[in-house]
């Protein structure tokens, strides 16, 4: 399989160096050359496949046979390792949680994949392989999560001090062995600029084989098409009445990978109907659509905070797979904003109606689909995205849930963990030593 670059500048490469490089040398962004149609076998027996299984025949469709069948489903079994249930809210309502991973958000899907496999594509090489990513909070834990302990990888987590919560900071520091969290005497743009500095030092990124995990890489984008397909597995197995109603998915947008992760999907045969990208007030993408004039905006800050995104990455991947008209994307993708009144009160609503809690991404999909469900014309399976767990966001929760104080086992136990970091300045010499210090 070969990956070409959105730019068109680059020339394809495999995808090792797909992978490996994350972003194209001219700038775009890489997706597969073709993705092939899956076959009417597949969606035949897919409602008695487990996950694993869905999951290594659509890998095959995006990674071709660049990585052998027991090796890959060997990372796939590795990368899901936690359960994605798809839950009934009433009449052809469904949520796909995504949040069953360490780190308790859907990122973990994507880093998880993504470690194993960079780990499989590197394993020849006698240097280890230096992986540096930027964070405001939820990637730089669930790239630390997924990365720990693999083997020949260091990860250098930077993060701005002071500037994310208690939790995500346990979720960043709390590691130790391959995972080096590095306090950053700045801001996340700040974070972002020192690691490009560092990947674009040509000289250095050679020496140390340096490389990003941020979410431009296509090795967190394929992962993310897999579970669409779980849960049609499960609305396809006759457990479920409605089962042959067109599908809607509800995607909670920021960075718009998740919503790649669908369409590279529906490319690959999945019957989508239509998709809703819902976001907060960062709105870019709807104004495009509206318009068909695409304007990147300052980004605002809401209690989505993962989506709190104003020149989304993914946009140029999507309009490619949108053969780049605005009529395609009008066909398939309806998108919605919403405020942060909006979604603290869905949250309330469902909770007072179902006691189902979501959290403020999830609830933002909610609405989307909702909304989409009371627009269309005719029946459909509706089945929105749930990214993260409730408890990652206690102070927002519990100012919509009076008496929410539920924290999972798996957040319980980061918190009771010991933080090492180092600090640093905002300084691309203080970075290159501190990476060298470790490679010695
Ligand atoms: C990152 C994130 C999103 C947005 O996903 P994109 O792929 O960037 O669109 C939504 N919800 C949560 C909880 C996230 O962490």
């Amino acid at each position: 399989m070969l990956y070409y670059s959105t730019n068109l500048k680059s020339p394809a490469v495999s995808l090792r160096e797909a992978v490996m490089r994350g972003l194209a040398e001219d700038g775009g962004l890489y997706l597969p050359e073709l993705i092939p149609v899956l076959p009417p076998s597949f969606f035949k027996s897919i409602g008695d496949m487990t996950h694993n299984e869905v999951a290594l025949k659509v890998a095959r469709v995006f990674i071709g046979d660049d990585v052998p069948e027991d090796v890959l489903a060997g990372i796939i079994k590795e990368s899901l390792d936690f359960m994605i249930p798809l839950k009934r809210f009433g009449e052809n309502v469904y949520c796909l949680e995504l949040f069953h991973g360490p780190t308790m958000a859907f990122k973990d899907v994507g880093a998880r994949f993504m470690s194993r496999l960079m780990a499989y594509l590197y394993r020849n090489e006698d240097r280890a392989l230096n992986v540096l990513v930027a964070t405001s909070g939820d990637t730089g834990s669930a790239v630390a999560a997924g990365f720990h302990g693999v083997e020949g990888i260091n990860v250098f987590v930077l993060f701005p001090g002071g500037k994310v919560s208690p939790l995500q900071q346990k979720q960043i520091t709390t590691w130790g062995r391959n995972i080096y969290a590095l306090e950053v005497d700045g801001t996340f743009d700040d974070c972002q600029k020192l690691t490009k500095q560092m990947l674009g030092d040509r000289q250095l990124s050679d020496l140390f084989n340096l490389t990003s995990a941020n979410s431009i890489n296509i090795a967190r984008l394929i992962p993310q098409s897999f579970y669409y397909f779980f849960a049609f597995a499960r609305l396809d197995t006759g457990r479920i009445d409605e089962a042959r109603l067109p599908l809607v998915f509800s995607v909670p947008c920021g960075n718009f990978g998740n919503l790649t992760g669908g369409l590279m999907a529906r490319a690959a045969g999945l019957p989508v109907l239509r998709f809703v990208a819902s976001t907060n007030i960062n709105d870019v993408f709807c104004r495009f659509m509206e318009t068909g004039e695409y304007k990147p905006a300052a980004s605002i800050p809401t209690i989505s905070n993962a989506m709190d995104v104003g020149d989304p990455s993914n946009f140029v991947r999507i309009k490619d797979l949108m053969g780049n008209n605005i009529d395609n994307f009008r066909e398939i993708i309806t998108a919605y904003s919403y405020s942060d009144d909006d979604t603290s009160m869905a949250i309330g609503k469902l909770h007072a109606a179902t006691d189902y809690i979501m959290d403020p991404h999830g609830a933002v999909a909610y609405l989307g689909l909702r909304q989409f469900m009371s627009e269309y014309h005719e029946a459909v399976n509706g089945i929105f995205l749930e990214t993260a767990h409730p408890a990652k966001f206690p102070e927002t929760m519990k100012r919509i849930i009076d008496d929410f104080d539920y924290l999972p086992p798996q957040l319980q136990e980061v918190l009771s963990r010991e933080e090492k970091f180092h600090s640093i300045g905002n300084d691309p010499e203080e970075l290159k030593a501190f990476i060298q210090g470790v490679n010695q």
